[in-house]
Protein backbone atom coordinates (compact mmCIF):
# COMPACT_ATOMS: atom_id res chain seq x y z
CA UNK A 1 0.00 0.00 0.00
CA UNK A 2 1.11 3.63 -0.38
CA UNK A 3 -0.46 7.12 -0.14
CA UNK A 4 -0.91 10.26 -1.67
CA UNK A 5 -0.82 13.24 0.60
CA UNK A 6 -2.67 16.16 -1.75
CA UNK A 7 -2.34 19.58 -1.64
CA UNK A 8 0.91 20.26 -0.06
CA UNK A 9 1.91 23.97 -0.30
CA UNK A 10 5.66 24.86 -1.18
CA UNK A 11 6.40 28.97 -0.94
CA UNK A 12 8.97 29.51 -3.78
CA UNK A 13 11.83 29.83 -1.31
CA UNK A 14 11.17 25.96 -0.26
CA UNK A 15 13.14 23.17 -1.89
CA UNK A 16 11.33 20.34 -2.87
CA UNK A 17 13.19 18.30 0.30
CA UNK A 18 10.56 20.06 2.30
CA UNK A 19 8.15 18.48 1.26
CA UNK A 20 8.22 15.12 3.25
CA UNK A 21 8.15 17.21 6.63
CA UNK A 22 5.04 18.64 5.11
CA UNK A 23 3.89 15.37 4.57
CA UNK A 24 4.68 13.91 8.04
CA UNK A 25 3.12 16.58 9.48
CA UNK A 26 -0.33 16.31 7.77
CA UNK A 27 -0.05 12.67 8.49
CA UNK A 28 0.72 13.15 11.96
CA UNK A 29 3.93 11.36 11.89
CA UNK A 30 7.34 12.06 12.58
CA UNK A 31 9.20 12.95 9.75
CA UNK A 32 11.83 10.06 10.03
CA UNK A 33 8.78 7.48 9.62
CA UNK A 34 8.76 8.44 5.65
CA UNK A 35 10.32 5.96 4.03
CA UNK A 36 10.11 6.65 0.37
CA UNK A 37 8.22 9.34 -1.24
CA UNK A 38 8.06 10.99 -4.64
CA UNK A 39 5.79 13.79 -5.98
CA UNK A 40 2.93 12.52 -8.27
CA UNK A 41 1.79 16.05 -9.29
CA UNK A 42 2.74 20.01 -9.27
CA UNK A 43 1.16 22.79 -10.59
CA UNK A 44 1.60 26.61 -9.44
CA UNK A 45 -1.46 28.38 -7.32
CA UNK A 46 -1.24 32.11 -8.42
CA UNK A 47 -4.33 32.63 -7.02
CA UNK A 48 -2.85 35.47 -4.55
CA UNK A 49 -0.07 37.35 -6.18
CA UNK A 50 1.42 38.01 -3.20
CA UNK A 51 1.49 34.54 -2.11
CA UNK A 52 2.29 32.53 -5.21
CA UNK A 53 3.47 28.82 -3.86
CA UNK A 54 3.37 25.80 -5.83
CA UNK A 55 1.18 22.98 -4.87
CA UNK A 56 2.36 19.23 -4.36
CA UNK A 57 0.29 15.85 -4.74
CA UNK A 58 3.35 13.51 -2.83
CA UNK A 59 3.15 9.46 -3.35
CA UNK A 60 4.64 7.73 -0.03
CA UNK A 61 5.18 4.83 2.32
CA UNK A 62 5.97 4.66 5.91
CA UNK A 63 7.65 2.52 8.28
CA UNK A 64 5.58 -0.09 9.16
CA UNK A 65 4.22 -0.86 5.88
CA UNK A 66 0.06 -0.79 5.77
CA UNK A 67 -0.31 -1.09 9.54
CA UNK A 68 1.40 1.89 10.06
CA UNK A 69 -0.45 3.86 6.37
CA UNK A 70 -4.12 2.62 7.74
CA UNK A 71 -3.68 3.79 11.36
CA UNK A 72 -2.43 7.29 9.96
CA UNK A 73 -5.24 7.52 7.65
CA UNK A 74 -7.79 6.77 10.56
CA UNK A 75 -5.98 9.09 12.96
CA UNK A 76 -6.30 12.66 10.17
CA UNK A 77 -9.99 10.56 9.13
CA UNK A 78 -8.33 10.58 5.56
CA UNK A 79 -8.69 14.53 5.02
CA UNK A 80 -6.48 15.20 1.85
CA UNK A 81 -4.92 12.01 1.86
CA UNK A 82 -5.51 8.88 -0.36
CA UNK A 83 -5.00 5.32 -0.73
CA UNK A 84 -2.93 4.69 -3.74
CA UNK A 85 -5.20 2.01 -5.88
CA UNK A 86 -3.14 -0.30 -7.92
CA UNK A 87 -3.51 0.49 -11.85
CA UNK A 88 -4.68 -1.98 -14.15
CA UNK A 89 -3.65 -2.29 -17.64
CA UNK A 90 -6.52 -2.22 -19.97
CA UNK A 91 -5.44 -4.58 -22.81
CA UNK A 92 -8.29 -5.84 -25.13
CA UNK A 93 -8.90 -9.14 -25.55
CA UNK A 94 -7.54 -10.97 -29.16
CA UNK A 95 -10.53 -11.96 -31.09
CA UNK A 96 -10.50 -15.12 -33.09
CA UNK A 97 -11.45 -13.93 -36.58
CA UNK A 98 -8.87 -14.54 -39.17
CA UNK A 99 -8.09 -11.07 -40.78
CA UNK A 100 -7.63 -11.18 -44.45
CA UNK A 101 -5.20 -8.50 -45.02
CA UNK A 102 -2.74 -6.58 -42.47
CA UNK A 103 -4.78 -3.46 -40.93
CA UNK A 104 -4.09 -0.44 -43.02
CA UNK A 105 -3.79 2.77 -40.91
CA UNK A 106 -4.02 6.40 -43.08
CA UNK A 107 -1.90 8.63 -41.15
CA UNK A 108 0.32 9.03 -38.94
CA UNK A 109 0.03 11.89 -36.44
CA UNK A 110 -1.13 11.21 -33.19
CA UNK A 111 -4.21 8.80 -33.72
CA UNK A 112 -2.46 7.28 -36.61
CA UNK A 113 0.67 6.54 -34.32
CA UNK A 114 -0.76 5.14 -31.19
CA UNK A 115 -3.29 3.31 -33.18
CA UNK A 116 0.25 1.39 -35.21
CA UNK A 117 1.98 0.82 -31.85
CA UNK A 118 -0.61 -0.64 -30.24
CA UNK A 119 -1.50 -3.01 -32.94
CA UNK A 120 2.20 -3.72 -33.50
CA UNK A 121 2.31 -4.54 -29.90
CA UNK A 122 -0.36 -7.12 -29.82
CA UNK A 123 1.29 -8.66 -33.37
CA UNK A 124 -0.94 -7.50 -35.81
CA UNK A 125 1.65 -5.88 -38.41
CA UNK A 126 -0.04 -2.84 -39.18
CA UNK A 127 0.56 -1.09 -42.25
CA UNK A 128 1.05 2.61 -42.13
CA UNK A 129 0.45 5.32 -45.27
CA UNK A 130 1.22 8.63 -44.62
CA UNK A 131 1.18 11.65 -47.60
CA UNK A 132 3.76 12.85 -46.54
CA UNK A 133 7.32 12.70 -45.49
CA UNK A 134 9.89 11.25 -42.66
CA UNK A 135 10.48 13.94 -39.81
CA UNK A 136 14.00 15.11 -41.30
CA UNK A 137 12.77 15.53 -44.56
CA UNK A 138 9.82 17.47 -43.68
CA UNK A 139 11.80 19.98 -41.39
CA UNK A 140 14.18 20.51 -44.65
CA UNK A 141 10.55 20.94 -46.62
CA UNK A 142 9.11 23.35 -43.67
CA UNK A 143 12.24 25.12 -42.38
CA UNK A 144 14.33 25.77 -45.63
CA UNK A 145 11.87 25.28 -49.07
CA UNK A 146 8.81 26.90 -46.91
CA UNK A 147 9.84 29.68 -44.04
CA UNK A 148 13.17 30.51 -46.59
CA UNK A 149 12.57 30.06 -50.49
CA UNK A 150 8.65 30.43 -49.82
CA UNK A 151 7.95 27.14 -51.74
CA UNK A 152 5.04 25.15 -49.88
CA UNK A 153 5.01 21.19 -50.35
CA UNK A 154 1.26 20.67 -49.86
CA UNK A 155 2.65 16.98 -49.02
CA UNK A 156 5.02 18.00 -46.64
CA UNK A 157 4.46 21.06 -44.26
CA UNK A 158 3.89 21.74 -41.02
CA UNK A 159 0.67 19.65 -40.70
CA UNK A 160 1.48 16.86 -43.60
CA UNK A 161 4.12 14.43 -42.61
CA UNK A 162 5.44 12.17 -40.19
CA UNK A 163 3.67 12.47 -36.42
CA UNK A 164 0.94 14.61 -38.27
CA UNK A 165 0.03 18.13 -36.98
CA UNK A 166 1.32 16.85 -33.51
CA UNK A 167 5.18 17.23 -34.75
CA UNK A 168 4.78 21.16 -34.96
CA UNK A 169 2.66 21.09 -32.38
CA UNK A 170 2.97 22.96 -28.88
CA UNK A 171 3.13 19.83 -27.12
CA UNK A 172 0.77 20.89 -24.15
CA UNK A 173 -0.32 17.16 -23.02
CA UNK A 174 -3.95 18.38 -21.05
CA UNK A 175 -6.92 17.24 -22.11
CA UNK A 176 -10.70 17.01 -20.94
CA UNK A 177 -10.64 13.44 -21.67
CA UNK A 178 -11.12 10.95 -18.27
CA UNK A 179 -9.93 7.74 -19.10
CA UNK A 180 -6.53 5.35 -18.14
CA UNK A 181 -5.62 5.58 -21.32
CA UNK A 182 -4.10 9.14 -20.80
CA UNK A 183 -1.65 7.98 -18.55
CA UNK A 184 -0.95 5.28 -20.93
CA UNK A 185 -0.57 7.31 -23.65
CA UNK A 186 1.93 10.04 -21.39
CA UNK A 187 4.31 6.77 -20.44
CA UNK A 188 4.15 5.44 -23.79
CA UNK A 189 5.49 9.13 -24.30
CA UNK A 190 8.35 9.18 -21.87
CA UNK A 191 9.34 5.53 -22.38
CA UNK A 192 9.97 7.33 -25.81
CA UNK A 193 12.00 10.14 -24.65
CA UNK A 194 9.58 12.79 -23.09
CA UNK A 195 11.15 14.22 -19.98
CA UNK A 196 9.55 12.58 -17.58
CA UNK A 197 7.85 15.64 -15.27
CA UNK A 198 5.09 15.35 -17.92
CA UNK A 199 3.96 12.65 -15.63
CA UNK A 200 3.67 15.07 -12.70
CA UNK A 201 3.15 18.59 -13.87
CA UNK A 202 -0.29 19.45 -13.63
CA UNK A 203 0.14 21.04 -17.41
CA UNK A 204 2.34 19.10 -19.33
CA UNK A 205 4.11 20.35 -22.32
CA UNK A 206 6.61 18.67 -24.15
CA UNK A 207 7.52 21.54 -26.30
CA UNK A 208 7.88 21.45 -30.59
CA UNK A 209 11.88 20.69 -30.07
CA UNK A 210 11.35 17.71 -28.62
CA UNK A 211 8.06 16.14 -30.24
CA UNK A 212 10.59 15.25 -33.52
CA UNK A 213 12.65 12.61 -32.37
CA UNK A 214 9.82 11.25 -30.16
CA UNK A 215 8.02 10.33 -33.60
CA UNK A 216 11.48 8.94 -34.65
CA UNK A 217 11.49 6.64 -31.32
CA UNK A 218 7.68 5.89 -31.60
CA UNK A 219 8.12 4.90 -35.35
CA UNK A 220 11.24 2.76 -34.78
CA UNK A 221 9.25 0.70 -32.35
CA UNK A 222 6.69 0.06 -34.42
CA UNK A 223 9.12 -0.91 -37.24
CA UNK A 224 11.07 -3.08 -35.12
CA UNK A 225 7.33 -4.90 -33.93
CA UNK A 226 6.36 -5.99 -37.56
CA UNK A 227 4.72 -2.84 -38.60
CA UNK A 228 5.44 -0.98 -41.99
CA UNK A 229 5.18 2.72 -42.07
CA UNK A 230 5.19 3.96 -46.03
CA UNK A 231 5.52 7.37 -46.28
CA UNK A 232 4.51 9.66 -49.44
CA UNK A 233 1.70 7.15 -49.88
CA UNK A 234 -1.45 9.53 -50.11
CA UNK A 235 -4.77 7.52 -49.84
CA UNK A 236 -6.69 9.14 -53.18
CA UNK A 237 -9.54 7.03 -53.15
CA UNK A 238 -11.59 3.94 -51.70
CA UNK A 239 -12.93 1.08 -53.24
CA UNK A 240 -16.31 0.31 -51.51
CA UNK A 241 -18.72 -2.96 -52.03
CA UNK A 242 -21.52 -4.88 -50.58
CA UNK A 243 -19.47 -5.97 -47.55
CA UNK A 244 -17.69 -2.92 -46.95
CA UNK A 245 -14.92 -1.35 -48.28
CA UNK A 246 -12.62 -3.68 -50.49
CA UNK A 247 -9.63 -1.59 -51.33
CA UNK A 248 -7.63 1.63 -51.07
CA UNK A 249 -6.52 3.71 -53.99
CA UNK A 250 -2.87 4.60 -53.04
CA UNK A 251 -0.74 7.16 -55.17
CA UNK A 252 -2.74 5.46 -58.19
CA UNK A 253 -2.22 2.41 -57.29
CA UNK A 254 -4.59 -0.09 -55.76
CA UNK A 255 -4.32 -2.02 -52.33
CA UNK A 256 -6.48 -4.82 -51.03
CA UNK A 257 -7.91 -3.48 -47.45
CA UNK A 258 -10.32 -4.55 -45.37
CA UNK A 259 -9.67 -3.41 -42.30
CA UNK A 260 -8.64 0.55 -42.49
CA UNK A 261 -8.13 2.99 -39.48
CA UNK A 262 -8.77 6.41 -40.87
CA UNK A 263 -6.61 8.92 -39.19
CA UNK A 264 -6.30 12.07 -41.84
CA UNK A 265 -6.26 14.68 -39.36
CA UNK A 266 -8.52 17.99 -40.18
CA UNK A 267 -7.32 19.51 -42.81
CA UNK A 268 -7.24 16.72 -45.29
CA UNK A 269 -9.45 18.32 -47.18
CA UNK A 270 -9.23 16.82 -50.29
CA UNK A 271 -9.01 13.43 -48.79
CA UNK A 272 -12.60 13.98 -47.06
CA UNK A 273 -14.09 15.53 -49.45
CA UNK A 274 -13.57 12.33 -52.17
CA UNK A 275 -14.73 10.05 -49.15
CA UNK A 276 -17.96 12.47 -48.72
CA UNK A 277 -18.32 11.78 -52.60
CA UNK A 278 -18.03 7.81 -52.01
CA UNK A 279 -20.68 8.00 -49.73
CA UNK A 280 -18.99 8.03 -46.30
CA UNK A 281 -21.51 9.47 -43.97
CA UNK A 282 -20.68 12.89 -42.52
CA UNK A 283 -22.38 15.27 -40.69
CA UNK A 284 -21.57 19.18 -40.00
CA UNK A 285 -20.53 20.10 -36.75
CA UNK A 286 -19.46 23.12 -34.42
CA UNK A 287 -15.66 24.69 -35.15
CA UNK A 288 -13.71 27.60 -33.64
CA UNK A 289 -12.89 31.04 -35.98
CA UNK A 290 -10.81 33.36 -34.98
CA UNK A 291 -7.61 35.01 -34.63
CA UNK A 292 -4.14 34.59 -32.68
CA UNK A 293 -3.14 37.48 -30.18
CA UNK A 294 0.33 37.53 -28.92
CA UNK A 295 1.84 39.67 -26.25
CA UNK A 296 5.36 39.95 -24.77
CA UNK A 297 5.93 37.04 -22.80
CA UNK A 298 7.25 38.95 -19.46
CA UNK A 299 4.21 41.69 -19.58
CA UNK A 300 1.84 37.98 -19.37
CA UNK A 301 4.31 37.20 -16.64
CA UNK A 302 3.69 40.44 -15.21
CA UNK A 303 -0.22 39.68 -15.40
CA UNK A 304 0.14 35.96 -13.07
CA UNK A 305 2.78 36.90 -11.06
CA UNK A 306 2.90 40.83 -10.34
CA UNK A 307 5.79 41.46 -8.58
CA UNK A 308 7.44 37.93 -8.44
CA UNK A 309 7.53 38.05 -12.32
CA UNK A 310 11.04 36.28 -13.51
CA UNK A 311 11.50 34.43 -10.45
CA UNK A 312 13.34 31.14 -11.40
CA UNK A 313 10.95 28.78 -9.71
CA UNK A 314 7.92 30.10 -11.68
CA UNK A 315 7.56 28.92 -15.49
CA UNK A 316 6.72 31.37 -18.04
CA UNK A 317 2.89 32.13 -17.51
CA UNK A 318 0.17 31.04 -19.13
CA UNK A 319 -3.86 32.15 -19.29
CA UNK A 320 -7.11 30.68 -20.40
CA UNK A 321 -9.35 33.57 -20.71
CA UNK A 322 -12.73 33.60 -21.67
CA UNK A 323 -15.22 36.63 -21.90
CA UNK A 324 -18.82 35.32 -21.56
CA UNK A 325 -21.39 35.81 -23.53
CA UNK A 326 -18.85 37.94 -25.87
CA UNK A 327 -20.06 36.78 -28.93
CA UNK A 328 -23.98 36.90 -28.80
CA UNK A 329 -25.89 34.13 -29.63
CA UNK A 330 -22.82 32.17 -30.51
CA UNK A 331 -21.40 32.13 -26.24
CA UNK A 332 -18.50 33.47 -25.21
CA UNK A 333 -15.09 34.18 -26.83
CA UNK A 334 -12.54 32.37 -25.24
CA UNK A 335 -8.27 31.75 -25.66
CA UNK A 336 -7.26 28.52 -26.94
CA UNK A 337 -4.05 27.16 -27.39
CA UNK A 338 -1.75 29.59 -24.91
CA UNK A 339 1.53 29.02 -26.15
CA UNK A 340 4.08 30.97 -23.36
CA UNK A 341 7.28 32.05 -24.89
CA UNK A 342 6.11 30.68 -28.58
CA UNK A 343 5.83 31.16 -31.75
CA UNK A 344 2.97 31.93 -34.66
CA UNK A 345 3.74 29.23 -37.32
CA UNK A 346 1.42 29.22 -40.57
CA UNK A 347 -0.44 26.10 -40.57
CA UNK A 348 -2.20 25.52 -44.49
CA UNK A 349 -2.28 22.53 -45.75
CA UNK A 350 -2.56 24.02 -49.77
CA UNK A 351 -0.72 26.93 -51.31
CA UNK A 352 -3.08 30.45 -51.71
CA UNK A 353 -4.51 30.03 -47.71
CA UNK A 354 -3.34 31.51 -44.75
CA UNK A 355 -4.42 29.64 -41.22
CA UNK A 356 -2.11 30.29 -38.03
CA UNK A 357 -1.62 28.25 -35.19
CA UNK A 358 1.26 28.49 -32.46
CA UNK A 359 3.70 26.44 -30.73
CA UNK A 360 6.62 26.67 -28.21
CA UNK A 361 9.74 24.43 -27.32
CA UNK A 362 10.12 23.04 -24.40
CA UNK A 363 12.07 25.27 -22.55
CA UNK A 364 9.62 28.07 -23.43
CA UNK A 365 12.02 30.78 -23.17
CA UNK A 366 10.93 33.00 -26.23
CA UNK A 367 9.90 36.66 -26.47
CA UNK A 368 6.61 36.54 -27.33
CA UNK A 369 3.35 34.35 -26.20
CA UNK A 370 0.60 33.62 -28.38
CA UNK A 371 -2.52 32.18 -28.25
CA UNK A 372 -6.15 31.70 -29.96
CA UNK A 373 -8.67 33.99 -29.36
CA UNK A 374 -11.91 32.33 -30.99
CA UNK A 375 -15.30 31.87 -30.96
CA UNK A 376 -17.32 28.60 -31.29
CA UNK A 377 -19.55 28.92 -34.85
CA UNK A 378 -22.92 26.28 -34.87
CA UNK A 379 -24.78 24.43 -35.10
CA UNK A 380 -27.18 27.81 -36.15
CA UNK A 381 -24.55 28.57 -38.98
CA UNK A 382 -23.99 25.18 -39.99
CA UNK A 383 -25.37 24.70 -43.66
CA UNK A 384 -27.60 20.62 -44.16
CA UNK A 385 -24.30 20.18 -46.40
CA UNK A 386 -21.75 18.13 -44.07
CA UNK A 387 -18.55 20.36 -46.12
CA UNK A 388 -20.46 23.12 -45.36
CA UNK A 389 -17.66 24.04 -42.93
CA UNK A 390 -14.82 23.11 -44.72
CA UNK A 391 -15.73 25.06 -47.69
CA UNK A 392 -16.29 27.89 -44.90
CA UNK A 393 -13.05 28.08 -43.43
CA UNK A 394 -11.11 28.21 -46.95
CA UNK A 395 -12.88 30.65 -48.17
CA UNK A 396 -11.62 32.84 -45.25
CA UNK A 397 -8.46 31.37 -45.14
CA UNK A 398 -8.03 32.14 -49.18
CA UNK A 399 -9.33 35.80 -48.37
CA UNK A 400 -6.72 36.46 -45.90
CA UNK A 401 -3.78 35.23 -48.29
CA UNK A 402 -5.25 37.41 -50.85
CA UNK A 403 -5.53 40.08 -48.60
CA UNK A 404 -1.63 40.55 -47.98
CA UNK A 405 -1.23 40.14 -52.03
CA UNK A 406 0.23 36.64 -51.76
CA UNK A 407 3.38 37.23 -50.20
CA UNK A 408 2.46 34.67 -47.05
CA UNK A 409 2.61 37.59 -44.55
CA UNK A 410 -0.09 36.68 -42.11
CA UNK A 411 -2.67 39.94 -41.89
CA UNK A 412 -2.35 41.42 -38.68
CA UNK A 413 -3.63 44.81 -36.33
CA UNK A 414 -2.56 45.94 -33.26
CA UNK A 415 -5.74 45.34 -30.57
CA UNK A 416 -6.02 49.23 -29.51
CA UNK A 417 -6.42 49.98 -33.35
CA UNK A 418 -8.72 47.46 -34.30
CA UNK A 419 -11.23 48.35 -31.13
CA UNK A 420 -10.46 52.39 -32.44
CA UNK A 421 -11.31 50.80 -36.19
CA UNK A 422 -7.52 52.48 -36.99
CA UNK A 423 -5.15 51.22 -39.45
CA UNK A 424 -1.86 50.20 -37.24
CA UNK A 425 1.68 51.40 -38.47
CA UNK A 426 5.18 51.37 -37.11
CA UNK A 427 7.19 48.15 -37.10
CA UNK A 428 6.54 45.15 -34.63
CA UNK A 429 9.03 41.97 -33.66
CA UNK A 430 6.84 39.05 -34.94
CA UNK A 431 7.35 35.43 -34.34
CA UNK A 432 5.34 35.03 -37.43
CA UNK A 433 8.52 33.05 -40.08
CA UNK A 434 6.52 35.25 -42.75
CA UNK A 435 6.34 38.81 -41.14
CA UNK A 436 3.25 40.40 -40.73
CA UNK A 437 1.61 43.10 -42.92
CA UNK A 438 -0.58 45.85 -41.26
CA UNK A 439 -4.16 45.22 -42.28
CA UNK A 440 -8.01 45.78 -41.15
CA UNK A 441 -8.41 42.44 -39.00
CA UNK A 442 -12.24 42.94 -39.98
CA UNK A 443 -11.80 42.69 -43.53
CA UNK A 444 -10.43 38.42 -42.94
CA UNK A 445 -12.99 37.69 -40.25
CA UNK A 446 -16.98 36.73 -40.47
CA UNK A 447 -18.68 39.65 -39.03
CA UNK A 448 -19.79 37.31 -35.94
CA UNK A 449 -16.52 36.55 -35.19
CA UNK A 450 -15.33 40.52 -35.80
CA UNK A 451 -18.27 41.51 -33.28
CA UNK A 452 -17.41 39.22 -30.58
CA UNK A 453 -13.46 40.38 -30.79
CA UNK A 454 -14.51 43.16 -30.29
CA UNK A 455 -16.88 43.20 -27.18
CA UNK A 456 -14.24 40.36 -26.02
CA UNK A 457 -11.16 42.25 -26.07
CA UNK A 458 -12.72 45.10 -24.39
CA UNK A 459 -13.82 42.59 -21.67
CA UNK A 460 -10.16 41.12 -20.91
CA UNK A 461 -8.48 44.31 -21.19
CA UNK A 462 -11.10 45.43 -18.57
CA UNK A 463 -9.09 42.48 -16.35
CA UNK A 464 -5.81 42.11 -17.75
CA UNK A 465 -4.89 46.04 -18.87
CA UNK A 466 -3.00 45.94 -22.00
CA UNK A 467 -4.30 42.56 -22.95
CA UNK A 468 -6.62 44.63 -25.59
CA UNK A 469 -3.55 47.08 -26.48
CA UNK A 470 -1.06 48.88 -28.53
CA UNK A 471 1.61 45.79 -27.57
CA UNK A 472 -1.15 43.32 -28.59
CA UNK A 473 -0.84 42.09 -32.00
CA UNK A 474 -4.01 40.73 -33.85
CA UNK A 475 -3.20 38.01 -36.76
CA UNK A 476 -4.80 35.63 -38.49
CA UNK A 477 -7.15 33.78 -39.07
CA UNK A 478 -7.38 31.11 -36.57
CA UNK A 479 -9.09 28.57 -38.15
CA UNK A 480 -7.53 24.57 -37.53
CA UNK A 481 -8.95 24.63 -33.85
CA UNK A 482 -10.93 21.70 -34.34
CA UNK A 483 -12.55 20.03 -37.45
CA UNK A 484 -15.58 21.25 -38.96
CA UNK A 485 -16.65 17.87 -39.84
CA UNK A 486 -17.77 14.08 -37.92
CA UNK A 487 -17.05 11.38 -40.08
CA UNK A 488 -20.09 9.54 -38.66
CA UNK A 489 -19.33 6.03 -36.79
CA UNK A 490 -21.25 3.39 -35.30
CA UNK A 491 -20.31 4.11 -31.27
CA UNK A 492 -19.35 0.30 -30.36
CA UNK A 493 -18.57 -0.90 -33.42
CA UNK A 494 -16.30 2.36 -34.49
CA UNK A 495 -16.66 1.92 -37.86
CA UNK A 496 -18.50 3.99 -40.90
CA UNK A 497 -22.26 3.16 -40.80
CA UNK A 498 -21.90 3.57 -44.58
CA UNK A 499 -18.46 1.37 -44.97
CA UNK A 500 -17.86 -1.53 -42.97
CA UNK A 501 -14.15 -1.69 -42.06
CA UNK A 502 -13.31 2.02 -42.09
CA UNK A 503 -12.79 2.97 -39.11
CA UNK A 504 -12.78 6.89 -38.65
CA UNK A 505 -10.59 8.32 -35.77
CA UNK A 506 -9.09 11.14 -34.56
CA UNK A 507 -9.33 15.29 -34.96
CA UNK A 508 -10.28 14.86 -38.62
CA UNK A 509 -13.09 12.58 -38.21
CA UNK A 510 -14.26 14.75 -34.98
CA UNK A 511 -13.70 12.53 -32.29
CA UNK A 512 -10.19 14.58 -31.01
CA UNK A 513 -9.27 18.01 -29.94
CA UNK A 514 -5.75 17.49 -29.25
CA UNK A 515 -2.66 15.31 -29.19
CA UNK A 516 -3.79 13.32 -26.37
CA UNK A 517 -7.47 12.61 -27.38
CA UNK A 518 -6.00 11.82 -30.62
CA UNK A 519 -3.70 9.09 -29.33
CA UNK A 520 -6.64 7.79 -26.99
CA UNK A 521 -8.79 7.31 -29.52
CA UNK A 522 -6.38 6.01 -31.97
CA UNK A 523 -5.64 2.87 -29.69
CA UNK A 524 -9.49 2.57 -29.31
CA UNK A 525 -10.04 2.48 -32.80
CA UNK A 526 -7.12 -0.36 -32.86
CA UNK A 527 -8.60 -2.25 -30.03
CA UNK A 528 -12.05 -2.70 -32.29
CA UNK A 529 -9.83 -4.66 -34.45
CA UNK A 530 -8.32 -6.63 -32.24
CA UNK A 531 -11.22 -7.68 -30.38
CA UNK A 532 -12.42 -9.12 -33.62
CA UNK A 533 -9.78 -10.69 -34.92
CA UNK A 534 -6.57 -12.86 -34.06
CA UNK A 535 -3.03 -11.17 -34.32
CA UNK A 536 -1.39 -11.89 -37.57
CA UNK A 537 1.27 -14.01 -36.35
CA UNK A 538 -1.33 -16.50 -34.04
CA UNK A 539 -3.57 -16.28 -37.87
CA UNK A 540 -0.68 -17.43 -39.95
CA UNK A 541 0.43 -19.97 -37.43
CA UNK A 542 -3.05 -22.10 -37.20
C1 LIG B 1 0.82 24.49 -34.63
C2 LIG B 1 -0.05 23.54 -33.86
C3 LIG B 1 0.03 23.52 -32.46
C4 LIG B 1 -0.73 22.60 -31.74
N1 LIG B 1 -0.55 22.52 -30.38
C5 LIG B 1 -1.18 21.55 -29.69
C6 LIG B 1 -0.92 21.37 -28.32
O1 LIG B 1 -0.12 22.06 -27.72
N2 LIG B 1 -1.57 20.37 -27.67
C7 LIG B 1 -2.47 19.55 -28.31
O2 LIG B 1 -3.03 18.66 -27.66
N3 LIG B 1 -2.73 19.72 -29.61
C8 LIG B 1 -2.10 20.68 -30.33
N4 LIG B 1 -2.35 20.83 -31.66
C9 LIG B 1 -3.35 19.96 -32.27
C10 LIG B 1 -2.79 18.55 -32.48
O3 LIG B 1 -1.60 18.61 -33.22
C11 LIG B 1 -3.84 17.73 -33.19
O4 LIG B 1 -5.01 17.71 -32.39
C12 LIG B 1 -3.39 16.29 -33.40
O5 LIG B 1 -2.18 16.26 -34.11
C13 LIG B 1 -4.46 15.51 -34.15
O6 LIG B 1 -3.99 14.23 -34.37
P1 LIG B 1 -4.53 13.32 -35.54
O7 LIG B 1 -3.68 12.13 -35.56
O8 LIG B 1 -5.99 13.15 -35.41
O9 LIG B 1 -4.32 14.16 -36.89
P2 LIG B 1 -3.01 14.83 -37.51
O10 LIG B 1 -1.99 15.09 -36.47
O11 LIG B 1 -3.49 15.96 -38.31
O12 LIG B 1 -2.41 13.70 -38.46
C14 LIG B 1 -3.04 13.30 -39.64
C15 LIG B 1 -1.99 12.67 -40.57
O13 LIG B 1 -2.69 12.08 -41.66
C16 LIG B 1 -1.94 12.32 -42.85
N5 LIG B 1 -2.86 12.27 -43.98
C17 LIG B 1 -3.87 13.13 -44.28
N6 LIG B 1 -4.49 12.75 -45.39
C18 LIG B 1 -3.89 11.63 -45.83
C19 LIG B 1 -4.07 10.79 -46.96
N7 LIG B 1 -5.02 11.04 -47.87
N8 LIG B 1 -3.25 9.73 -47.13
C20 LIG B 1 -2.25 9.47 -46.22
N9 LIG B 1 -2.03 10.26 -45.13
C21 LIG B 1 -2.85 11.31 -44.94
C22 LIG B 1 -1.35 13.69 -42.64
O14 LIG B 1 -0.21 13.87 -43.45
C23 LIG B 1 -1.02 13.68 -41.16
O15 LIG B 1 0.30 13.24 -40.93
C24 LIG B 1 -1.62 21.73 -32.41
C25 LIG B 1 -1.73 21.78 -33.81
C26 LIG B 1 -0.95 22.66 -34.53
C27 LIG B 1 -1.07 22.69 -36.02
Amino acid sequence: MALVVRNLALDLSSPEDALPELAARRLKVPPNAIREWHPVRRSVDARERDNICLVYHVELTLDGGAVAERSALRRIHGRNVDVVKPRRRHDPTPGTKSLPHRPVIIGFGPAGMFAALRLAELGYQPLVLERGRPVRQRHRDVLRDYYRRREFNPESNILFGEGGAGTYSDGKLYTRVSDPLVREVMELLVRDGANPDILVDSRPHVGSDKLPRICWNIRNRIERLGGEIRFESRLDDIAVGDEGIEALVVNGQRLEARNVILAIGHSARDTIRVLAGRGVRMEAKPFQFGVRIEHPQDVVDRWQYGTLAGHDRLPPAEYHLVAKGAAGRHGDLFSFCMCPGGQILPTNESPGLIATNGASKSRRGGPMANAGLVITLGPDVIDADPLYGLDFLERWERLAFQCTNGSYAAPAQRASDFLDRRDSNGTFETTYPFGLAWRSIRNILPPEVSDALDRGLRMLDGRLPGFGGGESILTGPETRASSPVRIVRDPLLRQSPTCTGLYPCGEGAGYAGGIISAAVDGIKSADSIINEYAPLACATAS
